[in-house]
């Protein structure tokens, strides 16, 4: 329990938690803001991949 985190009247970066900053709206810094920029153009380019079937060399 931590009353301190009141973060309805103090907006926090969604990426690092830290205090947001109004120039970077919602995030705290142009960095935090750059990767989730980034996180989100990765994400619409990258393919899901789960397996590709992993090679195993199994030689007794
Ligand atoms: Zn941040």
């Amino acid at each position: 329990m931590s009353d301190k985190q009141d973060s309805k009247n103090h907006p926090q970066c969604p990426l690092c938690e830290k205090p947001m900053a109004a120039e970077f709206k919602p995030f705290c810094s142009k960095r935090c803001k750059d990767v989730d920029l980034n996180r989100w153009l990765s994400g619409s380019y990258a393919i899901p991949s789960n397996e590709i079937g992993a090679p195993e060399d199994e030689e007794f």
